[in-house]
């Protein structure tokens, strides 16, 4: 079933004038930035818990709330990611009932972009782009090269130059054409802008960025589900332009409003930064209305270093409403994060999952989230990306000849212990 009635068209975030569907992404009269908006009435009769449960576990089972005209076209298979009841990882944190949503393993360049690519590309073939890019941080670079091999189309991809090579590696694999610009990620994305101005290219987080973050939301829809139709009291999630903090809400407002949860949205929403990339966790905690933008980056957390977010307005205005709050951490706790949640959980986040965990433990420790309420953690990227991050932090491994008792010497006859099989 096409969602294409659904779909009332662009709405301006600022001044609320409604666009056409099409590839805008600014208001005329405010340079507003737009979203698309959608006639709930009209979906109502079309959705349903047994419907969405009937289809293939995968972002595509909410389609209706989702803004392509036909079918997905890329990336039929992404998302349906594990939320993870983490109960070890609890206990180390003190709190009594705590899930992970693990975008770590999201199909197929293990990161919760793939998510947004899938529609803002498929969108792009509706529109009859075959040109299509954008400007990243690293994981959206990644994205946009495998979904636009895989469908086809031709890729364009602009970096700052100081990426993590593995980044740049798991971008120009698929084949994309990619640049590295001598700037920060602001200047790229300001370049990209120019760039579409000029040659009409679809890039996915400029002229596309209306629909590619709508691919946000089933982040929350998962959730929810997985909770079997409930909202949790307490999201924490990664900040960089501040658009899937957003859509995470969004996405639970819509199910409620569908009756698809029978409750009102009261979950509180709490954003993750790194202390040398932290505009909007800055904003929150000054009580300023706007972020002041961050000129130089500098932090290991590389994919969440934007200086002056593009939703990072919207992000702070609903963290505060929500009752939410932002916090951000430094690289040595980042680090200190990964390790934890690898050691308690078995999962490998990147450098953006670190800091998402480390800013959960400082809020938890600080009183900001009670340590007796449900409270999701979103793990957005996989730490094989990133493993010069803690590399250092790791003690390299003993070597020793191929002989027990060399075995035995480095052990400790002490400690030995046998499994009770043996005993
Ligand atoms: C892009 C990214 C984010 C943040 O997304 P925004 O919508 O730009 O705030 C979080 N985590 C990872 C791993 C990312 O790549
Ligand atoms: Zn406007």
């Amino acid at each position: 079933m096409a969602s294409n009635d659904f779909v009332l068209g662009l709405k301006c975030r600022v001044c609320g004038k409604l666009y056409p569907k099409g590839a805008h992404f600014f208001c005329a009269d405010d340079s507003g930035p737009l979203e698309v908006a959608y006639d709930y009435e009209k979906i109502k009769p079309h959705v349903s818990r047994a419907k969405f449960q009937s289809r293939p576990k995968n972002m595509w089972r909410y389609r209706e709330l989702l803004p392509l005209d036909g079918e997905p076209t890329v990336g039929p298979q992404v998302g349906g990611t594990p939320l993870i009841r983490a109960d070890r990882l609890a206990d180390a944190l003190g709190v009594e009932r705590l899930w992970i949503k693990n975008d770590a393993v999201n199909f197929p360049t293990l990161s919760f972009k793939d998510r947004v690519v899938s529609v803002a590309l498929s969108k792009a073939r509706e529109l009859g782009m075959r040109m299509v890019g954008c400007a990243s941080t690293g994981n959206l670079a990644n994205s946009v090269a495998a979904l636009s091999a895989s469908a086809g189309l031709e890729a364009t991809i602009l970096v700052p130059a100081d990426l993590e090579r593995v980044k740049i590696l798991g971008t120009a694999v698929y084949g994309a054409k990619v640049v590295k610009v001598s700037g920060t990620y602001d200047q790229v994305n300001r370049l990209c802008t120019q760039i579409v101005m000029e040659y009409g290219w679809g890039f996915v987080n400029v002229n596309l960025r209306p629909f590619y973050a709508e691919g946000s939301k089933t982040v929350g829809f998962e959730i929810a589900e997985d909770l079997g139709w409930r909202f949790p009291q307490h999201v924490v999630c990664p900040m960089a332009g501040g658009a899937l903090i957003g859509k995470i809400h969004k996405g639970f407002t819509e199910l409620s409003t569908l009756g698809l949860v029978d409750q009102p949205v009261t979950t509180k929403m709490y954003g993750a930064q790194a202390a040398g990339c932290n505009p909007i966790a800055d904003c929150v905690k000054s009580n300023r209305e706007r972020h002041k933008p961050v000129r130089t980056p500098n932090t290991i957390c590389k994919s969440l270093a934007i200086g002056d977010p593009a939703d990072g307005y919207f992000a702070a205005k609903l963290i505060r409403e929500t009752g939410g709050w932002a916090e951000d951490v430094t690289d040595a706790e980042i680090v200190e994060g990964m390790q934890l949640l690898a050691k308690t959980e078995g999962v490998f986040a990147e450098t953006a999952g670190g800091t998402t965990l480390a800013v959960a433990k400082k809020l938890i420790e600080s009183g900001r989230i009670p340590r007796h309420e449900e409270i999701v953690i979103c793990i957005t990227g996989n730490g094989l990306k990133t493993q010069d991050a803690v590399f250092d932090a790791l003690d390299e491994p003993a070597v020793i000849k191929p002989a027990l008792a060399d075995f035995k010497e480095l052990v400790g006859l002490g400690e030995r212990v046998a499994e009770p099989a043996l005993v």
